[in-house]
């Protein structure tokens, strides 16, 4: 049953109408066959006349049901040519009947248990089955169309799943910017999708599949897609959370068809997104999910089985490697691994770039300086900047995007959209000025730190009353324990601005704190940067590809020494913090002033103030040339 069931959900309406039409129709012939009375000539007979008609001996036999009796009369002399009629009257139940019939000779039988029980039969087994049958099709045929809405659904033979088969991909390797390395380890199976003949003669063993690895939005999909696209094959997708979404034994059946599909369609490309989803491990949850094992399980017998001498290649994406099922990273499987990372600066410059293509951009556009600004953002969010960079360029009536459009569509996606006339307190904003001047000072003051970008105290939607953003000018991959320990002082230089002017804590630093405390406790618990615990990890990172929580590794009687070791970080950046922001309490006031009257300054404009009262740092601040900065996902510091 089941298994009819899903075959028929996918027959289209017209279909489903005709065949309704048909189970009618054999409802009406069952009707008109299991029911006598239509379908021979029967006259109606009184019972007097019937019992006289035994008397007169012109019975040849009777048949006895419970309602009725039929009288099938001897042949007449007169009426030779003539058909005999069947005669029927109605059951009185006559006690005397049977030996009136025994008298007269007539041969009698009661027929009722087999006509009875042919109708019944043909009823339950039948027609009642049918009816079901046909209700049972027309929900589920209205789920199926429902559930394949709003995609291009390929007729799949027996597939509900949304397979997207495209065959002419216009995406190649050229829209995919800053994933060089990533695009190199797939340029192979590229070639084998075009030459697949010179690999198998050679006798060669490709890989069958490849796993794309890295956070949302840096391009796992586009890669998958252009890789298609430069091969010129086709490109047939499926998103692992639909598998698990459908009915209990369809995902397995979905598979199969995804690769009976492919069968047909070689050299092709397979692309499973999220994988994740049915590819969980299987030992490391308690509860299990039959319909994703079997899933998975179908999985891996694909791979294993299907023909090698077909060009075919899966590609799968995933954000959690971690969480895989071993059995799908074996040889044989998804055996090579491309990581697809966040993009670093010139990744980023290239990303604007291909964006920015079919966008008019103004004279004054200078993508590196925006590149800078978004360390950490992804392929997805540089692309999302640089629509919304056109939609301000439109917003400002202007025909072409200015640098000034592409700023703000940075702080509408990093920070929030600028929100003017969210109003504050004169002394709140007085607070926030020096705030942010604390940490640009900070910033400014001690060495190996990044250069400040821009002060603003216009606050944003997202929480922010002002912030200070801060731009590494290179990337930088290592990073020492003095970096570490200046970056949290300037963290902590919002707070100890305003505890040194207005001798005041507000609620402004919250997420400076937690910032601090968590730099404080990394270089604690997994760089080893501490006397107490040397090089002992005791924590480490887990979900590496999301958002890369670290997980505690230690006794709790450690833990509590971690604790004290990070206070004791955060308290000697504190003071020290204060203690630079007191012997330079007189720039603090004047850059704070010009900030409030000005609500954004620029780094120049604000560094020139720091070179008046220090020339010294001019050399060494004003271009900078270390070769070695740091790339850090974030250096916005907000309030
Ligand atoms: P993922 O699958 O890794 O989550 P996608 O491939 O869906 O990310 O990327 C979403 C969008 O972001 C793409 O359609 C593209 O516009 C843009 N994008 C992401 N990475 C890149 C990149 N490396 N080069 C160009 N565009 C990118
Ligand atoms: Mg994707
Ligand atoms: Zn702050």
């Amino acid at each position: 049953m089941n298994n009819k069931n899903t075959e028929e959900n996918n027959n289209n309406g017209k279909k489903q109408n005709s065949s309704m039409l048909y189970i009618i129709l054999a409802f009406l012939f069952l009707y008109a066959f299991t029911s006598t009375k239509n379908f021979m000539t029967t006259d109606e007979i009184t019972y007097n006349k019937f019992l006289s008609m035994i008397q007169e001996d012109q019975v040849e036999s009777v048949i006895i049901s419970s309602g009725e009796i039929k009288i099938l009369p001897k042949e007449d002399e007169d009426e030779k040519s003539n058909r005999r009629k069947l005669l029927y009257t109605g059951n009185v139940e006559d006690p005397n009947l049977i030996n009136l019939l025994n008298e007269a000779g007539v041969d009698y039988k009661a027929e009722p248990i087999q006509s009875n029980f042919m109708s019944d039969f043909i009823f339950n087994w039948v027609i009642m089955p049918l009816i079901l049958f046909s209700i049972f099709r027309f929900v589920f045929g209205r789920l199926g169309k429902k559930m394949s809405m709003g995609g291009p659904m390929m007729g799949m033979g027996k597939s509900n799943a949304k397979v997207y088969k495209e065959n002419d991909i216009k995406i190649t390797f050229n829209d995919v910017a800053g994933q060089d390395e990533a695009k190199e380890s797939l340029k192979e199976i590229i070639d084998y999708l075009n030459h697949a003949e010179k690999y198998i003669d050679i006798g060669a063993k490709l890989p069958k599949g490849a796993l794309l690895v890295g956070p949302p939005g840096t391009g796992k999909t586009l890669l998958a897609k252009a890789v298609a696209g430069e091969a010129n094959v086709p490109f047939l997708s499926i998103s692992g959370s639909n598998f698990v979404e459908m009915f209990a034994g369809m995902g397995a059946a979905k598979v199969r068809d995804l690769f009976q599909e492919a069968e047909k369609n070689a050299p092709c490309i397979i692309f499973i997104d999220e994988v994740d989803s049915i590819g969980k491990s299987r030992d490391s949850q308690l509860q299990t999910n039959d319909e994703r094992e079997q899933t998975l399980n179908q999985l891996l017998t694909q791979m294993d089985g299907f023909d090698s001498t077909k060009a075919i290649v899966v590609l799968a994406a995933t954000n959690r490697p971690e969480i895989l099922d071993k059995a799908l990273l074996r040889p044989g499987r998804f055996d090579r691994r491309v990581i697809v990372d966040r993009p670093d600066l010139k990744g980023r410059i290239d990303i604007l770039k291909v964006h920015s293509k079919g966008v008019k951009l103004g004279d004054d556009v200078s993508l590196e300086e925006i590149a800078k600004s978004t360390p950490g953002a992804v392929g997805a969010d540089l692309a999302n900047i640089v629509n919304e960079g056109a939609l301000a360029a439109v917003k400002n009536g202007r025909e072409f995007v200015m640098q000034e459009d592409l700023r703000e569509a940075v702080e509408v996606i990093i920070a929030g959209k600028e929100k003017k006339d969210r109003i504050l307190s004169t002394l709140e904003k007085r607070i926030v000025a020096f705030h942010e001047v604390g940490h640009a000072l900070v910033a400014a003051l001690l060495d190996n730190t990044d250069p400040v970008h821009k002060i603003t105290i216009v606050p944003r939607t997202m929480g922010a009353l002002g912030y200070t953003m801060q731009l590494p000018e290179e990337e930088k991959y290592l990073v020492s324990k003095e970096e570490l320990t200046n970056q949290i002082m300037v963290m902590l230089g919002g707070r100890s601005a305003e505890e040194e002017v207005f001798n005041l804590v507000s609620t402004g630093a919250s997420n400076d704190i937690e910032r601090a405390t968590q730099t404080a406790r990394s270089m604690v618990t997994i760089y080893g940067m501490t006397d107490k615990f040397d090089m002992m990890a005791l924590e480490s990172v887990q979900n590496r590809y999301l958002d890369g929580r670290a997980v505690r590794e230690c006794s709790d009687q450690t833990s509590t020494l971690i604790d004290e070791e990070i206070l004791s970080i955060i308290r000697t950046c504190h003071e020290n913090t204060r203690k630079l922001l007191r012997e330079n309490r007189d720039l603090l006031d004047k850059i704070s002033e010009y900030l409030l009257e000005k609500e954004t300054i620029f780094g120049d404009e604000f560094m020139e103030f720091v070179f008046e009262k220090y020339p010294e740092l001019r050399l060494k601040k004003g271009k900078r040339v270390d070769s070695d900065k740091d790339k850090k996902e974030e250096d916005i510091i907000e309030v």
